[in-house]
């Protein structure tokens, strides 16, 4: 009998985690009645470290129903790390696991249609939102900048995909032999290969509970993506290295002749702005070749992506 995996970051989701899983297991008990194949099903929570009640919650719900299992991490290692550390697991023991956040905003009666797809032969199931009316005029705009910046560096990516998705085991297991510690996920599964669909669903609004990716984070998330997946911002700063070279050089023929033909020398604002402007390119440059010097370091340094506090119920 073939085993599929739900498995769910969690961070903090006290309000909302009790109902979800609760829907959950009742759309995984559909698909077991539905007896379109053989398979038993579980769902895996991994808790990255929250503070609230999640962890008691996963508990109670794992005596409630001994298909419920969860990780602990030792702290927050973040949503990307949880959803590795999720599939990681799943694989041991599952041919193959859907990933979805606990706050079921993306539709979980999409399911029922990725397994259809897997059963068909597919490694990869794209969720793919075809709403964004739920997201702010301000996220939806950004997301769009985001997508049309990555496609231009020349990274494939699926569009209003996050990371709603289902996974054969082979096709998880590509994915570890990834060993970047900062892993952007959804930009490296296209470069997996192997079979993949989409499957289209609606968004909703988060009911409960508020979203873990406010501005800021979600900004370091999009910066961590495009420089981990792309190394064109520093070829952009020898780009415009070169260009500023050259824009010198046509000032130096240009103040020369000026001082041969005995012109006037010129104010101090031409002054004033080379000095700011290219200050301030070199700054930024400094700072983006930084930024991958710090990547650099964080890698090999070889550290763990998460760390496992505890863990409750086992793969059954
Ligand atoms: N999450 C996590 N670790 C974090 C932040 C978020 O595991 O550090 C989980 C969170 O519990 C949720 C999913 O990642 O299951 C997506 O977060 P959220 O719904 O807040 O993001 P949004 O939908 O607003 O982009
Ligand atoms: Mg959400």
């Amino acid at each position: 009998m073939e085993k599929l995996t739900i498995v769910i970051p969690a961070y903090n989701e006290e309000e909302i985690l009790q109902d979800s899983l609760r829907t959950l297991i009742k759309i995984e008990d559909q698909l077991i009645q539905s007896q379109l194949f053989d398979f038993k099903s579980n769902i895996l929570v991994v808790d990255d470290g929250s503070t609230d009640r999640t962890w008691e919650i996963i508990q109670e719900m794992h005596q409630f129903n001994s298909r419920i299992a969860g990780i602990k991490f030792s702290r927050n290692f973040g949503h990307q790390n949880a959803l590795m550390a999720g599939m990681q697991e799943a694989i041991k023991t599952a041919a193959a696991v859907v990933t979805i956040d606990a706050d079921l905003q993306d539709d979980p009666n999409a399911i029922p249609e990725m397994v259809d797809q897997f059963v068909a032969g597919k490694d990869i199931v794209y969720g793919v939102r075809n709403n964004r009316e739920t997201d702010t005029w301000f996220k939806r705009n950004s997301a769009l900048l985001f997508y049309r910046t990555l496609a231009f560096l020349g990274v494939r990516m699926v569009q209003n995909h996050a990371d709603f998705r289902l996974m054969s085991r082979r096709a998880v297991k590509a994915l570890l032999t990834y060993q970047e510690r900062n892993l952007f996920i959804r930009g490296v599964i296209p470069m997996l290969g192997f079979p993949s669909t989409n499957v289209y669903y609606k968004r909703r609004p988060r009911t409960a509970g508020k979203s873990k990716y406010p501005l800021k984070k979600m900004i370091a998330f999009a910066w961590e993506g495009l420089t981990s997946l792309s190394i064109a911002p520093v070829r952009a700063i020898l780009f415009l290295g070169v260009i500023t070279v050259l824009l010198g050089v046509a000032a130096l023929v240009y103040s020369l002749l000026s001082k041969f033909l005995g012109l006037a020398v010129h104010g101090w604002s031409s002054l004033m702005i080379s000095i700011w402007i290219l200050g301030g390119l070199q700054m930024a440059s400094l700072g983006i070749i930084g930024e991958y010097i710090g990547k650099v370091m964080t890698e090999v340094k070889q550290r763990p992506r998460f760390t496992i506090e505890t863990t409750v119920g086992g793969n059954s």
